[in-house]
């Protein structure tokens, strides 16, 4: 059995930024990513502006990693499109660049960053985890940052969830020159039954186009999914190019709205083992770097203690953006609510910037350092 001060387990966003913020205060922390190397996810890759601040606080530049700069919403559901201007500058990039560039930054800082090695599960009660060569750590503090995917003895409590979780699609289409124009500075939203499409340029000139879809619809499978949406969405279609349809990586199971009730001493839940924000507010990733940093912090003032506290805190913290986010969610999954929606935005387009705001864990905050959770 191996003895750690801080383990971490999950090396995105939320795991990457605690890695860094702790051992830049001189804690031995060690993070465990399952991946050997460089990975895509399945994520839009907007990079909201408190998402940028807080990469800022941390030592990141995105633009200076290639992200596209974004000022514009667009949101398209049908014949009809809206445009509206965001509140503050945003961005798009890949989250194979974002997540490099953080995981380098945590080795850089003193961190012990172990690639390819997954975690097959964990005891709480001992906050202990298993590797899948069968070795046996336990940490002083364990810092739970396994986004998307279930750790077996630490996963979600999704019991009782009425609504079945969402599934996330993501595939890359390449440069060309009229989606380039067209997509330049601006993220377009395509709404459709049950789901909408993200499109926007990354760092290299392609195009993220990631889905988030009720997975009911996926039944029938990808290739059949697409094929309705393009019909339901002729201006996706456009962009898409019509013809041969890239291929997926996809993700099942994403529990939009879920936040973590409590947490057992020593183990901080962070990002979207904290709280999960429909992905259609681009917030997660501004929420997991926001609650990695915080948990740090809060490990390192009050100790491995502080961990129920600030999962409180935390939960506390993302009942707004979470609760907007959904209601967001779910007005823009019929076609009413979509229409009505799309009819506000054109005679109101501040309530576009006042949602955009209230979905952001720390709306006021735009500069400098934050711990928004
Ligand atoms: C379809 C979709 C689109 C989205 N688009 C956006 C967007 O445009 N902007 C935005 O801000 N947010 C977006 N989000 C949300 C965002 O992706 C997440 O909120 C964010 O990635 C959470 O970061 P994280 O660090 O908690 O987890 P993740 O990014 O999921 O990282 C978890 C890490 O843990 C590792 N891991 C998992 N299990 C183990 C294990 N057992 N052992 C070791 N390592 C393990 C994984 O390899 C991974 O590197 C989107 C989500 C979805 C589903």
């Amino acid at each position: 059995m191996r003895d750690v001060a801080a383990l971490i387990v999950g090396g995105g966003p939320a795991g990457a930024a605690a890695a860094i913020t702790l051992a830049r205060a001189g804690v031995r922390a060690h993070l465990a990513d399952r991946n050997a190397g460089p990975h895509d996810a399945v994520c839009g890759g907007f990079l909201g502006w408190d998402a940028l601040a807080e990469l800022r606080g941390l030592g990141v530049d995105a633009f200076a990693l290639g992200a596209r700069p974004i000022g514009r919403l667009r949101l398209l559901a049908g014949d009809r499109h809206v445009e509206l201007a965001l509140p503050h500058r945003a961005a798009g990039l890949s989250r194979r660049v974002l997540d490099e560039a953080l995981i380098g930054l945590a080795g850089e800082a003193g961190a012990v960053v172990m690639r390819g090695r997954a975690v097959r599960a964990a005891d709480p009660a001992g906050r202990a985890v298993r590797f899948d060569d069968g070795g046996e750590w336990t940490g002083e503090a364990l810092f739970l940052a396994t986004g998307k995917h279930e750790l077996r003895g630490l996963s979600r409590e999704l019991d009782g969830r009425k609504e079945p979780p969402s599934a996330g699609l993501r595939a890359v289409l390449p440069v060309d020159a009229a989606r380039s124009r067209d997509l330049a500075g601006a993220i377009e939203l395509h709404l459709f039954d049950g789901g909408y499409a993200g499109l926007l340029l990354q760092e290299d000139g392609t195009a993220n186009l990631c889905l988030s879809v009720d997975r009911e619809r996926l039944a029938g499978g990808v290739a059949a999914l697409m094929t309705e949406i393009m019909a339901e969405a002729p201006r996706l279609a456009e962009r898409v190019g019509g013809g041969i349809l890239p291929s997926f990586e996809a993700v099942a199971g994403v529990p939009y709205g879920w936040r973590a009730k409590s947490t057992s001493p020593g183990i901080f839940r962070i990002g979207d083992q904290g709280a999960v924000i429909a992905s259609l507010a681009g917030d997660g990733i501004a929420i997991a770097l926001g609650s990695g940093v915080s948990a740090a912090q809060a490990y390192l003032n009050g100790g491995a203690d502080a961990a129920v506290g600030w999962q409180a805190r935390m939960r506390r913290r993302s009942f707004r953006p979470l609760a907007v986010a959904e209601a967001l969610r779910h007005g823009a999954a019929g076609p009413t609510g979509r229409g009505l929606l799309m009819q506000l935005l054109r005679w109101m387009p501040e309530l576009g910037v006042q949602a955009a705001l209230l979905t952001r864990i720390s709306a006021r905050r735009t500069g400098g350092r934050q711990s928004g959770v």
